[in-house]
């Protein structure tokens, strides 16, 4: 599904040249879940970043589902992101002025969806996130908890192939953290691919894969996949 290739990312300022990511080599497989751990600094934001199209690297080739995702216009590229992949932040990043309907409805509006198949689509992700009764809160009257079910529902509404998590659970205490890995979990289950950052060791652990980063790169060859529960389940 997608293919990393010699993929370096490099940030420059006026002084100081940053190589965030080094000669980075990943594929991730349809209905994969994948968590990356490292320490902070190590690149794993850039290259959640250049994996769901927000960055691009400064060399490599990077395959989104065949289309080699360099060659892609400012247009295509949204046009892709809409479609294909849904984010999930840290901090949530809703928009403070819209409810949590409309906050959720939000990537319908783009794609395009007539009104009353995105009414109906909203509901039914917002059921499954246990936030009915909420739609019509604005974010800032709802728990840090219930902040990123909505983001998930918001990353979902659109049955995106590819879900992008950056410390989802980073936020929130372990029982709102256990939801939204149950939440990742179950989409995984359903065949959405999911790719994860995260410090926790726990939540990594739910990943079917994980791999480690240290300074812009994954770690040495063989141990590159630290984990792989289908491997260890037959073994
Ligand atoms: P992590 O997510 O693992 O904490 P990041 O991907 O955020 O790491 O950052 C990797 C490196 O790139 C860090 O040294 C960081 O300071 C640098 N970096 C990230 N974004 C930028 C940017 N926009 N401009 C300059 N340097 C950046």
């Amino acid at each position: 599904m997608i293919q990393l290739r010699d993929v370096t990312k490099i940030y420059r300022t006026q002084t100081v040249e940053t190589r965030a990511l080094s000669h980075v080599n990943l594929d991730i497989e349809q209905s994969d879940f994948i968590a990356i751990t490292g320490p902070s600094g190590c690149g794993k934001s850039t290259l959640l970043n250049v994996v769901g199209m927000i960055d691009s690297p400064t060399s490599g080739e990077y395959t989104f589902l065949g289309d080699h995702v360099g060659r892609l216009s400012e247009r295509e590229l949204a046009s892709m992101r809409n479609r294909h992949i849904g984010f999930i932040f840290q901090g949530f990043n809703l928009v403070e002025d819209l409810t949590v309907f409309e906050n959720v409805e939000l990537p319908l509006r783009y794609l395009g969806m007539p009104r009353g198949r995105r009414r109906f689509r909203v509901r039914e992700v917002l059921e499954a996130v246990d936030l009915v009764s909420r739609e019509m809160h604005k974010p800032a009257h709802l728990s840090g908890g219930q902040q990123q079910r909505v983001a998930v529902a918001r990353a979902v509404v659109g049955d995106p192939a590819l879900i992008v998590a950056d410390e989802p659970t980073g936020n929130l205490d372990s029982k709102n953290g256990e939801e939204i890995m149950s939440l990742l979990e179950a989409l995984h289950s359903a065949g959405t691919t999911v790719l994860m950052v995260t410090h926790s060791a726990a939540h990594a652990s739910r990943a079917r894969k994980v791999y480690a980063m240290t300074d812009g790169e994954f770690a040495p060859a063989s141990g590159s996949v630290l984990r792989n529960i289908q491997v260890s389940r037959r073994s």
